[in-house]
């Protein structure tokens, strides 16, 4: 389960389960429920204002401010009281483990140590205790606890849920199906409205186990392939549908700045232009499907994943310039593009929490962009503006802070008096009553968008592809297309048939490394139930070069009982000798699956033993073939020089290994790019936009002020088995105004002997601005497929405003002066002849 913030009161007070079959609860609107699967996302129209008015014009104050609540399905769901985890609390040790052996629990609990350290007062002690209850709980069926639904939907006028429902773990969607008619009906029954349900799904269907997991967001970058994006769009909103789901908290547009951050791999990469325009992509397949779709919920608005200091929910510093340049865009093209829904920064940018911001989340996002959709805070975030961040001195203050500055739903997510709490604040004046009626009514805008008022429940055979071949045969396509060639000295890549292959590392024999967080499971951990199906590396490879001719000796092994960073003590005894038999040696390193703060690390370096498992690999002279799978890129500055070949696996998915395979040994070719900078030195992070004053040669004069910025590889980097010539790179005109839209053309050639794709990627450069300009800049991008000996002219239409940049105040502007453009190495100076403001 996501954390200690899930143990309260409300959950302690274990109810019994009332027979009392939701399909007969009264439909207090008297409109028969439907069946079938259409749900769209509807544009604006006078009939949803008419509507959606008469909704909330219907609603009394408690009923509106209800619609702000948004709680964990623990709050709802039925615990027998015999396992509840207090009840665990009382039993002896002896009885706790017979509970533990029962339920085949061995391993993962420890009864006399639990029972050792149990002191009720201090919740880290009570932990394991809440775990162990959820954990047996997975064994009987999940269902909603009709007294508890009274007491929320009734009392308290909630109307939203969020969470997996199956303890820790994912659940079929035909339990998803049930569980969520049993809340909706129960939620008109007694609230006489529908219920909207969040779910965290960034790559697939993370917590439906019958669907389809994708490579995570930052292999989609990858993959510059807007087609694939919008395929997992497509397919994830699809299968949400089949599980009566019907609002997703993604796509995460945080623009992945900071190379240690823990949530990089859920971002589409550290170019905020590519993560709009995928981010784009994803919206609009997942709300705009032909047969329907599902409401996003963009996260986290805005700076979250730029902490100074590259833990996660911490303190971010960033300039006005940039947070307009590179934080706010993506949010505002996906915007555009009719999300429905924003999720605010967990923690504090500039000094201010996320959630308090009026001019990010009111004059910007809902005034400057004219949008009517609705801003939800994050986790518990009104407890953290309290306990963690210190910006408010009680909940009522941080309270009346957000709901002011624009937060229109509140992820509680398991006190039961924030309600009350909002109430009291209406009635002393602190929150207008018109604030609310703006709040509710954006909440009951976006249900009605979601066609949650026209009571659809979808059944199975409204689905028949959920979880198909098919739809597996679209994330294998983006686990093959993301996954990144670094390096690969005298071609020592394609793998010959017949190849002796010695494989190590730790992430060569699990697909935890390979599908990492928010895979199943929150932190990706204990996810083995619903991968066993699956090949990691080491079977895949076995797969394809003959069991006889791949020998393992892992040499380091993740510890997975412990916390996911904990290594097994290294056992390279074998390693030299096992390595002298064979052709070449693919070490599988990087990192385990976490997700959110459990993330967080303070040393970028590749472990240590890794990097000594790397050495001994290395020591015999056999090419070493280093695979990297991980959330972040972590540095291997002192070891790469050891290995002939580097892939860049990031976190392809539980069919990685099958992709590796298939890229190793040539039957399919690379064409990944990286969607970050590769860090070389930890004292020496940086993007590859970085300002162009960070790079410079010595200047005349006695000091030396030359300056220079490494990267071990750059944002774009990526090879091939085949090689890409360009040529003929041109523009429609030489001199534009920012009035223009600009037309660049270039000529790309597969020069070599096999088959491949190319992303074409166009950046280009202001040669001086009254701010600072980036080194360059992406501009454009467009994936394309050449057999040997084909060439292909691209196109690349940009308006010209796209090369502004916010100036000191965050105006976009545009300058009179040269740009430069760089596209495959060929480059073009072009002149814009006017000054814009917006
Ligand atoms: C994460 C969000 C997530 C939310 C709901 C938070 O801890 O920061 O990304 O959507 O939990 O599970």
């Amino acid at each position: 389960m996501k954390r200690y913030a899930h143990i309260s009161l409300a959950l302690a007070a274990v109810c019994i389960f009332a027979a009392c079959g939701p399909a007969e609860n009264k439909n207090l609107t008297g409109k028969a429920p439907g069946t079938g699967s259409k749900v769209n996302i509807a544009p604006k129209t006078n009939t949803e204002n008419r509507e959606v008015r008469k909704i909330v014009s219907g609603m009394s104050l408690e009923d509106r401010i209800g619609e702000m609540i948004l709680l964990e399905f623990q709050q709802i769901n039925y615990i027998d009281p015999a396992i509840s985890y207090t009840s665990l609390m009382g039993r002896t040790p002896e009885e706790l483990d017979v509970l533990i052996r029962e339920n085949g629990l061995e391993g993962s609990y420890d009864a006399a140590a639990m029972a050792s350290a149990l002191d009720p007062s201090k919740l880290e002690t009570v932990y394991p205790y809440y775990l162990l209850s959820l954990a047996i709980s997975k064994n009987s069926e999940v269902r909603v606890d009709p007294q508890k639904a009274q007491k929320l939907f009734g009392e308290l006028h909630v109307g939203g849920i969020l969470n997996m429902i199956g303890g820790d773990e994912a659940t079929p969607a035909a339990t998803w199906r049930r569980v969520m008619r049993d809340l909706d009906s129960l939620c008109w029954a007694y609230a006489g409205k529908p219920c909207v349900y969040g779910l965290d799904e960034i790559h697939g269907t993370t917590y439906v186990s019958d669907g389809t997991l994708f490579p995570q967001p930052i292999n989609m970058a990858a993959t510059f392939n807007r087609d694939l994006v919008r395929s997992m769009g497509k397919i994830n909103s699809y299968e949400n549908r089949a599980a009566g789901v019907h609002w997703i908290y993604g796509p995460v547009l945080d623009v992945a700045v900071r190379p240690t951050w823990s949530r990089n791999y859920e971002t589409f990469g550290e170019d905020p232009y590519l993560a709009s325009e995928l981010g784009v992509e994803y919206v609009r397949a997942m709300q705009d499907g032909e047969d329907g779709g599902v409401g996003v919920c963009l996260k986290h608005y805005m700076g979250y994943s730029a902490p100074d200091n590259g833990i996660d929910r911490n303190p971010a510093s960033v300039s006005i310039p940039d947070i307009r340049d590179i934080h706010f865009y993506p949010y505002v093209k996906s915007i555009q593009a009719g999300a429905l829904s924003v999720m605010t920064n967990s923690s504090i940018l500039n000094g201010e929490s996320g959630i308090a911001n009026k001019t990010y989340l009111t004059d910007w996002l809902k005034k400057g962009l004219d949008w009517d959709g609705v801003v939800v805070t994050d986790w518990a975030d009104i407890d953290a503006m309290v306990s963690s961040q210190h910006t408010a001195a009680s909940i009522e203050e941080a309270l009346e802070r957000a709901v002011n500055a624009g937060v229109d739903m509140i992820m509680v997510p398991s006190q039961l008096d924030y309600g009350e709490k909002l109430l009291s604040l209406v009635e002393q004046g602190r929150i207008s009553k018109k604030r609310i009626c703006d709040a509710c009514t954006r909440i009951v805008r976006m249900k009605y968008r979601m066609g949650l008022y026209e009571r659809i429940y979808p059944s199975a055979e409204d689905y028949p592809l959920l979880g198909s071949e098919e739809f597996a045969a679209e994330s294998y396509k983006a686990a093959v297309e993301s996954q990144v060639l670094l390096k690969n000295e005298n071609n020592v890549l394609p793998l010959k048939e017949g190849t002796r292959i010695l494989v190590c590392g730790p992430n060569a024999d699990s697909m935890r490394p390979l599908h990492g967080g928010w895979s199943y499971t929150w932190q990706g951990s204990n996810a083995e139930k619903f991968t066993s199906c699956y090949n990691t590396i080491l079977d895949a490879l076995r797969a394809r070069f003959g069991e006889k001719n791949v020998d393992y000796e892992p040499g380091v092994e993740y510890d997975f009982i412990s916390e996911w960073y904990v290594e097994k003590p290294a056992d390279l005894r074998n390693i030299k000798t096992k390595a002298a038999k064979a052709d070449c040696i693919i070490v599988c390193a990087g990192e385990n699956s976490y997700a959110e703060t459990q993330g967080s690390i303070h040393d970028a370096n590749l472990s240590a033993q890794q990097k000594a498992l790397i050495r001994e690999a290395a020591a015999g002279g056999k090419p070493v073939i280093l695979c990297l799978a991980g959330g972040r890129a972590r540095i291997i500055a002192d070891v790469e020089p050891l290995c002939a070949a580097v892939v860049d696996m990031l976190l392809p998915g539980v069919h990685g290994g099958d992709a590796l395979a298939a890229l190793l040994s040539g039957e399919e070719n690379f064409s990944g790019r990286l969607p970050y900078s590769y860090p070389l030195e930890p004292n020496a992070f940086t993007t590859y936009n970085y300002k162009v004053c960070e790079r410079r040669a010595t200047i005349p004069g006695i000091y030396n002020y030359s300056a220079h910025t490494y990267a071990q590889w750059w944002f774009g980097e990526g090879l091939s088995y085949t090689d890409f010539e360009y040529s003929g790179f041109s523009i429609d005109k030489s001199s534009f105004t920012p009035q223009d839209e600009l037309t660049f053309t270039v000529t790309v050639k597969n020069a070599g002997e096999r088959a491949g794709k190319e992303s074409v990627l166009l950046y280009t450069s202001d040669e001086s601005a009254c701010i600072s300009p980036c080194n360059r800049r992406l501009a454009a991008f467009e994936k394309i497929e050449l057999a040997p000996g084909e060439s292909r002219t691209v196109s690349l239409t940009i308006p010209a405003t796209q090369l502004s940049f916010a100036d000191a105040a965050g105006r976009l502007t545009m300058e009179s002066g040269k740009f430069v453009a760089l596209c495959g190495g060929q480059f073009l100076e072009f002149n814009c002849t006017g000054d814009w403001h917006e």
